[in-house]
Formats: C-alpha cells, sequence, structure tokens
C-alpha cells in the first residue's frame, strides 16, 4: 500500500466521522424536538421523514466506515486493491473514486444483484 493511498484513505475515513458525529447530533436535537411537542401533523410527518433520510444516511456512512476499516487493513496485509472475491487487481481509477473499496467493479455488480438476506417474517408482530 502506498503512503499516499494510505493518507487517502485515512482522510476519508476523518471526513466520514464527522459527517457522521454531525449527523448524529442533528438526530439528537431533532428528538428533542419533536419531544417538546407543540407541531401540527404535517411539521410532525416531515421531520419524521428528515429523520428516516438522515437514519439512511448514517447507515451509510457506517457501511463506508467499515469498509475504510477494511481497506486499511487490507493494506496492512499488503492486499490493498486487490479484490476479495477474484483475487485480481481493482481498477486504479475506480480506487480513485473509492478508495475504500475491497471489490472489482465486476464483483461489484455480480454482489449487487445477488438478493438481500431477508430477516424472519414469522417473528413479526405487526398483526394484533
Ligand atoms: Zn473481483
Amino acid at each position: 500500500m502506498k503512503p499516499e493511498e494510505r493518507q487517502r484513505l485515512q482522510a476519508e475515513r476523518e471526513r466520514t466521522e464527522a459527517e457522521l458525529k454531525r449527523l448524529r447530533s442533528y438526530l439528537e436535537t431533532e428528538v428533542e424536538h419533536v419531544i417538546d411537542g407543540g407541531e401540527d401533523s404535517i411539521d410532525a410527518a416531515a421531520d419524521i421523514y428528515e429523520r428516516e433520510k438522515t437514519m439512511a444516511i448514517i447507515q451509510t456512512l457506517q457501511n463506508k466506515l467499515v469498509a475504510i476499516e477494511r481497506a486499511l487493513r487490507a493494506g496492512e496485509r499488503g492486499g490493498y486493491g486487490i479484490c476479495e472475491v477474484c483475487s485480481k487487481p481493482i481498477d486504479p481509477a475506480r480506487l480513485e473514486v473509492m478508495p475504500h473499496t475491497t471489490t472489482c467493479v465486476h464483483c461489484q455488480k455480480k454482489l449487487e444483484r445477488m438478493p438481500r438476506p431477508r430477516p424472519p417474517t414469522t417473528f413479526q408482530l405487526e398483526e394484533e
């Protein structure tokens, strides 16, 4: 792993962590705001929508953080830029755009086509 690759990943990790922190504190103030009450239902619905959007972004950033850590660890083993699935080198242009990626573009496409595992539905308590 080249020093500039490590630096790029570490910078990316710092940016992602800062963004996560910002979004989490935003979420906290929003929650307090809702608990305070006194809003009409349209505002409340908009708040819920905003919160869900923020939580989705947080989830994405958390996944990215995990990917960054993995890429850094791969770098320590000398495997940075090598696809985890097919063990072929990842296109440098792809690494430029997504320094935290650990799969090549072909394997990424294959993984995206795979059906996502669904949680078991038998234990859901939605019905009364
Ligand atoms: Zn691959």
